[in-house]
């Protein structure tokens, strides 16, 4: 098994709002604990609303307000230590960014600046990090680099707005990619894409991921996009994680209730049936049900359930469910 490169203990990351003089608190990512390794993708799945995109930012070191670290940690696996990324002083953490770190955020717009060409904004990046290169040189490795992922040259040439949504978004991933960072993290890479395009995207990633041997951590909704790219997948709900497994044991044996919902939910080749959707609606972040997040929509709450948050059992090695079930089996 690849040694940790990405550990989170205990995280608490809550938006803290002033709405007309009324505090509200919502509680994005409320206890996660995660061991994410070197040379892997981390899927981290769960519908729209369940804190996954927060759980990316405070991974990232991201805590711009109103998200509010509230408690717990993140260590980075740095040349043999482990790094506690939130007591770094903002230089050095903005030093990690991009050659040890690099994030994928949700809509290639918001990394592409639409009033510029794609190879200035790939000079731009590169003028940041790079000493010592002069523009040719620069844009010499802005083209290697292109033709290295598979990407037509023509696309240096290009603004933003010239290009399909799919090949925007394959532009922005290798940006990410640039300076080989050790991590990658990608917020919905594939979201408002057609499947033909989504499978270019998905190519891309897992291309970076084996040819630099890196760790991405790959947040999407989408179970058939996890089931083609994740090693291990983690479920969120609730600001929890609430099952992780290799992705095998994630679909082919899945044992959290509302894992179960998920994957029910997939359409299946040659299956006419009916799909099963997950019941009732997401619980809100905010006065989040007591116990077991999950127990107003479960069909099979025990009292238990609605008085105390189960922690994790591991009915089989390496399959973490949070689920009082599993305390029966
Ligand atoms: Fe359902 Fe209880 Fe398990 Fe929660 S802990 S998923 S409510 S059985």
């Amino acid at each position: 098994m690849n040694g940790t490169i990405l550990r989170a203990e205990q995280l608490q990351a809550f938006y803290v709002l002033d709405i007309f003089g009324t505090r509200r608190v919502i509680k994005a990512v409320d206890g996660v604990n995660l061991e994410i390794r070197e040379n892997e993708v981390y899927g981290i799945a769960g519908e729209s609303g369940c804190g996954k995109s927060t759980l990316l930012k405070a991974l990232y070191g991201a805590m711009d307000p109103p998200l509010r670290l509230i408690g717990g940690k993140v260590y980075y696996r740095v040349e043999g230590k482990d790094v506690d990324i939130f007591s770094l002083r903002p230089d050095d953490v903005k030093k990690l960014r991009w050659e040890y770190i690099s994030y994928v955020p949700q809509g290639s717009m918001s990394v592409l600046n639409p009033v510029i060409k794609v190879k200035e904004a790939y000079r731009d990046f590169l003028e940041s990090h790079v000493r010592g290169k002069t523009r040719g040189e620069i844009f010499e490795i802005a083209k290697e680099h292109i033709a290295a992922l598979g990407l037509p040259p023509t696309v240096l040439e290009a603004y933003p707005h010239q290009l399909s949504g799919g090949m925007r978004q394959r532009v922005t991933i290798a940006l990410a990619a640039l300076l080989k960072p050790r991590i990658m993290i990608a917020d919905e890479p594939t979201t408002a894409l057609d499947v033909v395009v989504q499978r270019g995207v998905i190519q891309l990633l897992k291309s970076i991921q084996e040819s630099l041997g890196n760790t991405i951590i790959l947040v999407t909704h989408d179970m058939g996009v996890q089931a083609n790219v994740a090693d291990r997948v983690g479920i969120m709900y609730a600001g929890k994680i609430v099952e992780e497994a290799s992705v095998e044991e994630i679909f082919g044996n899945p044992l959290h209730p509302y894992t179960r919902y998920l994957i029910n939910s997939l359409p299946r080749f040659g299956d006419k049936g009916t799909r099963e959707s997950v019941p009732g609606s997401p619980p809100s972040l905010i006065d989040p049900p007591s116990g077991c997040s999950f127990h107003p929509r479960c069909p099979y709450t025990r009292p238990i359930c609605r008085e105390q948050t189960p922690g994790f059992f591991e009915p089989v090695a390496h399959h973490k469910v949070a689920c009082w079930l599993m305390g029966e089996r």
